[in-house]
């Protein structure tokens, strides 16, 4: 399935560096066939955008996980958060809380969070470490686990929740999200650090059609509209991203001349105009994910439909 929004994006941003302005939505179609194949496009992203699926709230609980570490930078210093996946089909996330928290001991396992379709459930302060991925990857990251479900419904509110888990933890420790580097999979993991060889989430995702690019193009959505709007949705908008001109990075924002750096959205016609309602905080990181020229400024998308000026990006 390929998003016409996607397309459409892509084609308005060609279009916009010539200076020709966007072109309309009957203008575009003919395109799709010939541009679909180009890159990640996710079916499960758009169908949690078409269908406006929403993360549920993260519960907190105290587990039974009794040793207390900090990270290697300290108490409170994660670096980033691990993602896995269970391997356990039809074990719930409240299933395998009462697994661990009975069995950790034995097994040597422990993780911050267990997520499924209908729960996200916290059983460790994040603040301290836990076992999940061999010890050098422990003493640097937030570890959540993805459960197993049984249908694309099912997938996709599970994915929602577990992106939002991971954005909500990267925010909460003001760490940028940078893919790979402050977000990895636990197979990541093991090609960086070697001290374990296990591969998930990959082959689960993949048994869904789906991957790491694509959750990271979510992460990145949920991030940033929390971060502008609290709101992973950010009043409504798409949370699919990827498009085949697609320009991922993090950016670092600051403006000299004032107390918070502006942003603005396009129209239809593809004219700039003020967002006067909210603006990006001096000197923090931002995921974008694609640029847009327009009067001799190279815009970076940061939301939706919000998109910073190149002059106030900073190294
Ligand atoms: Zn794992």
């Amino acid at each position: 399935m390929v998003s016409k929004k996607k397309l459409m994006a892509s084609v308005a941003t060609t279009v916009a560096l010539t200076g020709a302005g966007f072109m309309t939505v009957g203008q575009v179609v003919p395109q799709l066939v010939i541009q679909q194949n180009v890159k990640a496009a996710s079916a499960i992203n758009d169908y949690i955008s078409n269908n406006n699926i929403q993360p549920v709230s993260i519960q907190n609980e105290e587990g039974t996980f009794s040793k207390w570490f900090g990270y290697e930078n300290g108490v409170g210093k994660p670096e980033g958060v691990v993602v896995h996946e269970t391997a356990t089909p039809g074990a719930t996330a409240r299933n395998e809380v009462t697994y661990f928290n009975r069995e950790w001991s034995t097994m040597y396992s422990y993780v911050h969070a267990f997520v499924d379709n209908n729960e996200i459930i916290n059983i460790h302060n994040t603040d301290y470490g836990v076992w999940g991925a061999g010890q050098t990857a422990n003493a640097k990251y937030i570890q959540i686990e993805l459960c197993e479900v049984s249908t694309t419904d099912e997938f996709a509110r599970s994915i929602s929740n577990d992106a939002y888990y991971i954005a909500s933890k990267l925010i909460q420790y003001n760490l940028p999200f940078t893919p790979g580097t402050t977000v990895l999979s636990h197979n990541d993991v093991s090609n960086k650090y070697g001290d374990t060889n296990h591969t998930d989430p990959v082959g689960y995702f993949a048994a869904w059609g789906y991957s790491m690019d694509q959750f990271y193009d979510l992460i990145g959505t949920y991030y940033n509209n929390l971060k502008a709007s609290g709101s992973v949705t950010n009043g409504g908008g798409s949370t699919s991203t990827t498009d085949p001109d697609t320009d991922s990075s993090t950016i670092k924002v600051n403006n000299t001349d004032g107390y918070y750096v502006p942003i603005v959205s396009f129209d239809s016609t593809g004219v700039a105009t003020a967002v006067k309602s909210r603006a990006l905080a001096n000197n923090t990181p931002w995921y974008t994910d694609k640029t847009k020229d327009y009067e001799g400024h190279t815009y970076h998308r940061v939301a939706t439909n919000e998109w910073v000026s190149d002059q106030y990006i900073v190294n």
